[in-house]
C-alpha cells in the first residue's frame, strides 16, 4: 500500500520511533510545529476518522490514552499540550492514515488556522 505512515510502521521509511506496540505506533514529526510535535498513529490503516467502525472505538481510545503517557514522558503534561485530529480537506488533512497530533513545549494559540 503506497501509504507514507504504513511504511514508517513497517520500517521501510525511517523515523524517530518512540512507541510500538500490536495495535499503535508513535514517532517525532519530520516537521515539528511546536518543540514536541508527536504523531500517534493506529498500526491497521484507517484513512480518516470518518471511517472507523464499531470495533475501532477501543483503538481511538488506545490512541488517547497512548498520547497522555507520551506526554508525560515528554516533560509537557504539567505545562500543557494540544492534541489535534485533522479530517480530510477542510481539516487540513496531508496524510490519509489517521493520526493524533501531540503539539506541546510552548503555548498555543486559539482559535486555530
Ligand atoms: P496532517 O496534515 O494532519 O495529515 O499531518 C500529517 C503530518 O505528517 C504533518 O505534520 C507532516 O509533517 C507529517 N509527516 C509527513 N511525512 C512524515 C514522515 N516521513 N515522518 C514524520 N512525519 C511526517
Amino acid at each position: 500500500m503506497d501509504c507514507i505512515f504504513c511504511k514508517i510502521i513497517s520500517g521501510e521509511i525511517p523515523a524517530e520511533i518512540i512507541h510500538r506496540d500490536d495495535e499503535i505506533v508513535a514517532f517525532r514529526d519530520i516537521n515539528p510545529e511546536a518543540p514536541v510535535h508527536l504523531l500517534i498513529v493506529p498500526v491497521k490503516h484507517i484513512e480518516t476518522i470518518t471511517d472507523i467502525d464499531t470495533e475501532d472505538q477501543n483503538l481511538v481510545g488506545r490512541m488517547v490514552f497512548v498520547a497522555k503517557q507520551l506526554c508525560e514522558q515528554e516533560g509537557i503534561s504539567e505545562s500543557g499540550f494540544r492534541m489535534v485530529l485533522n479530517c480530510r480537506e477542510h481539516g487540513g488533512q496531508e496524510v490519509y492514515h489517521l493520526h493524533i497530533h501531540v503539539l506541546g513545549g510552548r503555548a498555543m494559540r486559539w482559535p486555530p488556522g
